[in-house]
């Protein structure tokens, strides 16, 4: 087994030249380093972190936010091998086919493909994330069998199913933390170096400005070297990709890849209000696996409802999940109305159970939620950012058409009803929280002028320079990203063997 490089040991101004540098040791550029095993592609992978939390690193991620609040940019991300993995919750689904598709009530929707495209790399995304077989909605009828689910009626809101991440062996369950997992894994691949405690400061382009000269890396213990590559991707995560583009305006004054003032817009994140409305079961008690994970087919999982795709379409809302979560005790409001609305429907609402909803929704893009360099530098001396955070009236509205599309079914089943609690813009903003699903900062789009990278990857203009992440979605849907950008990030490894072969 080769041992992770410490980039502290190296002599000051190194060079050092390989095939393919992979900046970011997040499951990005793990995922991206293993699928290349077994190549004769010389890959290093630089790694900002060690292999644990360092207070002083993760200062590094600190910036500043205006508008609606957001959370800490520190506080959202980890900067170490695994990247966030290192906490993340674990949750996957795939996108919907019309997350891809161009949806004329959604400004600047659309990917450059479909979603056939990626669907062959869902199975190895999966497996890479730890999720069990790749079964999602299919493990409706093994749950039925275990406690039926909740009688939703036809309409435009379905029983959806997420399964989690469940680190192979871990005796605590935790959701796969990519560094620790992986970690001897990396160090077995002939063609791989990880070089810990590099810090990729700046992305130096040739006079021309069309191609990578090389990358200019820092550590925190005063060291500064190059590494020259004839190929590499910024997986460094949506915030810290625009912040290395942007930083890097020595020859492109704008920033690498930023000719049409595309880098850092369209920031987006699923807004997740905690308690927005609750849900009242007539029949009591809904099935264990709706406000909990639950075992089946050799996967964790949990029920969620979502829109559908042709609700989606006729009430131009966008992409949302609604969770289950805690029981929760009526008002004498909501007891009366219960007693009220059953008698009506002529159902036995003595045993009825009400419980929180929470909920993931999709936002708007929105070219003016963006990350733009600050004045305050860090200590290696790269400008910090400042976060535009916004959030519209429309996104909220949107998503109470669906809550109100579940109640609706429910009362057409006689099975439940829901109370929205959030009614206002106030109300909303109070509970919000957020799902630290970064998205959309360096935008896929066959357009230059409307994106930064174009199908497969590549940024605009430059010959030999990548993005990998979710900073490449151009819409996001309301599924977790991580599945997602694993399943891209194998699409960009077959592209990068063709380059190499
Ligand atoms: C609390 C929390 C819960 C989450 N839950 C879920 C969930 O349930 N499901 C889901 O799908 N997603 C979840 N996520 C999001 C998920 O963690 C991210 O989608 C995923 O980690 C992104 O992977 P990445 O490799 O693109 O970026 P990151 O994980 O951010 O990794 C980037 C890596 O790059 C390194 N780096 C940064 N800058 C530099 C630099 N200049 N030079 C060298 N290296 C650098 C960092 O140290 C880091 O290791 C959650 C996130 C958080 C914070």
């Amino acid at each position: 087994m080769k041992p992770f490089l410490d980039a502290r040991t190296l002599p000051h101004h190194t060079e050092i030249a390989t095939d393919l540098a992979i900046i970011g040791g997040g499951p990005a550029g793990i995922s991206l380093a293993l699928a290349l095993s077994n190549t004769p592609i010389r890959v290093l992978l630089l790694e900002s972190g060690g292999m644990a939390f360092d207070a002083r690193t993760q200062k590094l991620y600190r910036g500043t936010e205006t508008g609606v609040a957001y959370l800490p940019l520190d506080a959202t991300r980890l900067r170490y091998l695994g990247g966030s993995t290192n906490h993340w919750g674990g949750w996957c689904r795939p996108l919907d086919e019309d997350d891809f598709e161009k949806r004329e009530w959604v400004a600047h929707s659309g990917w450059p493909f479909p979603r056939k495209t990626l669907e062959p790399y869902f199975a190895r995304a999966q497996a890479l994330c730890e999720a069990g077989p790749f079964l999602y909605d299919k493990l409706a009828a093994p749950a039925a069998t275990m406690a039926p689910l909740l009688n939703l009626g036809a309409g435009g809101v379905y029983t959806s199913f997420f399964q989690f991440s469940q680190w192979k062996d871990n005796p605590q369950h935790l959701p796969t933390h990519f560094g620790e997992r992986y970690a001897a894994d990396l160090k077995q691949l002939a063609n791989l170096t990880v070089m810990l405690h590099a810090n990729v400061t700046g992305l130096r382009l040739a006079a021309d400005a069309n191609s990578l000269d090389h990358l200019d890396v820092a550590t925190l213990s005063g060291k500064r070297f190059t590494v020259r590559a004839r190929y590499a991707v910024v997986a460094t995560g949506a915030i810290e990709t625009a912040r290395l583009l942007l930083a890097s305006n020595d020859v492109m004054t704008t920033g690498v890849g930023n000719q049409n003032d595309r880098v850092g817009r369209y920031f987006a994140d699923h807004a997740i209000p905690r308690d927005t409305a609750t849900l009242v079961s007539f029949g009591g008690n809904l099935a264990p696996y709706y406000g909990n994970n639950a075992v089946a087919e050799d996967t964790h999982f949990r029920a969620t409802f979502s829109p559908t795709q042709a609700f989606k379409r006729q009430r131009r809302v966008l992409g949302s999940l609604v969770t289950v979560e805690q029981q929760t005790k009526l008002d004498e409001l909501a007891t009366a109305a219960v007693s009220e609305t059953s008698a009506t429907l002529g159902v036995d609402a003595s045993g009825a159970t009400a419980y929180s909803l929470g909920c993931g929704i999709e936002l708007m893009p929105d070219p003016d939620r963006r990350l733009t360099l600050a004045g305050e530098r860090d200590a290696l001396g790269m400008p910090r950012l400042e976060l535009a955070m916004r959030i519209s009236d429309d996104d909220f509205a949107r998503y109470r058409e669906t809550l109100r599309e579940l109640g609706r079914q429910l009362l057409a089943a006689r099975t439940g009803m829901i109370r929205l609690d959030c009614k206002t813009r106030e109300e909303w903003l109070a509970v919000m929280d957020w799902g630290s699903h970064h998205l959309g900062t360096a935008r896929m789009h066959d357009d230059p002028k409307q994106g930064v990278v174009d199908a497969d990857s590549k940024v605009h203009g430059i010959t030999n320079l990548f993005v990998a992440g979710s900073s490449v979605f151009p819409t996001y849907g309301s599924s977790n990203p991580t599945m997602n950008l694993v399943a891209l990030v194998l699409r960009l490894a077959d592209h990068m063997k063709g380059l190499f072969a």
